[in-house]
């Protein structure tokens, strides 16, 4: 058995320098009030160890990582003609990014961009009665904790400001990649992104994309053994937006980012590991967070290649 928990605690003093250099997400306004002094790891393991340090138990705003969820979510049920309506190559292009769009006749360049995962959550709603409550169980599921839910002041927020994320939808709308109302997938998506969650919860809701679709502690399967293997694909090659090579390049595990300042990462076979510091770079990727995961595969000798 191995511990991590000397590993991550050396992460956390060698971190701590660039917990000021950072910036803490302003354009979402509920965003730009946390503490950028705030860092938490988890790894969770396959064979059910956990192992934390710092603020791992503190809930945050996992804003973008929820791409992960929502894309598991449809996957399975729609097979590939999702595949039709989004593609599955790294954009190069900031998460949030208008310009591909119109070039590409409205199909997102993949689902973890805005565009696509509007798209994905387009899919969610055609695909579940109730799709917010869908959500929330879906992800209760995946992390066994039912407590987990969305933070109302965050998806507020996001309404108030997500004009840009407004743009992309009608956009997609105008080339007929939306099926539903462009307000009702808006809804759906910032309420998403405002999902409330901690490391914890992270490194072990993403157990099931190390395992092979099932989660390993709980023994639920979340997605078959083909799609598990295919979103981890999609991290690897899209989870960090254009940022997306410079993370295979240091941490060399598949990953997914949010604007809050979480990351998760899986090695499969072994492991999900999951960080969170509210500074960002200039991508919107954690910074302090960056550097962790790859203190972590260095210090570990992990990585999938
Ligand atoms: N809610 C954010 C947005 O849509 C999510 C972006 C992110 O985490 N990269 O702008």
């Amino acid at each position: 058995m191995t511990s991590y928990t000397g590993i991550i605690e050396s992460i956390a003093r060698e971190i701590k320098p660039l917990l000021n250099k950072g910036k803490v997400a302003t354009y979402i306004p509920a965003l730009s009030r946390i503490n950028p002094q705030k860092f938490g790891m988890a790894v969770a393991t396959v064979r059910g160890e956990l192992f934390t340090t710092g603020d791992a138990t503190e809930n945050f705003s996992i804003q973008s990582i929820s791409k992960v969820f929502t894309l598991a979510m449809v996957m399975d049920r729609m097979g590939d003609s999702l595949w039709d309506r989004v593609g599955r190559e790294a954009s190069g292009n900031p998460f949030n990014s208008l310009v591909q769009l119109e070039y590409e006749n409205g199909k997102p360049r993949n689902p973890f961009i805005n565009a696509g995962a509007l798209v994905v959550t387009d899919c969610v709603i055609f695909e579940n009665e109730d799709p917010l409550t869908g959500l929330i169980d879906f992800v209760r599921n995946c992390s066994g904790n039912p407590s987990i839910d969305y933070d109302r002041e965050v998806a507020r927020s996001e309404k108030e400001t997500g004009h840009r994320n407004a743009a992309l939808a009608n956009f997609l709308k105008s080339y007929d990649n939306l099926a539903n109302d462009v307000d009702r997938v808006l809804n759906l998506y910032f309420h998403q992104c405002a999902l409330s969650m901690s490391c914890v919860d992270l490194a072990k809701s993403f157990l099931f994309l190390a395992n092979g679709g099932t989660d390993p502690v709980s023994g639920k399967v979340i997605c078959g053994p083909r799609q598990a293997k295919r979103i981890n694909a999609l991290m690897q090659t899209c989870g960090l937006y254009d940022e997306g090579g410079e993370f295979a390049y240091r941490v060399g595990l598949p990953g997914k980012s949010g604007v809050g300042g979480g990351i998760v990462a899986v090695m499969p076979g072994e492991l999900s590991v999951a960080v969170w510091s509210p500074g960002l770079n200039t991508a919107g990727n954690s910074l302090a967070g960056m550097m962790a995961l790859e203190l972590f595969t260095t210090y570990t000798a992990r990585s999938i290649f």
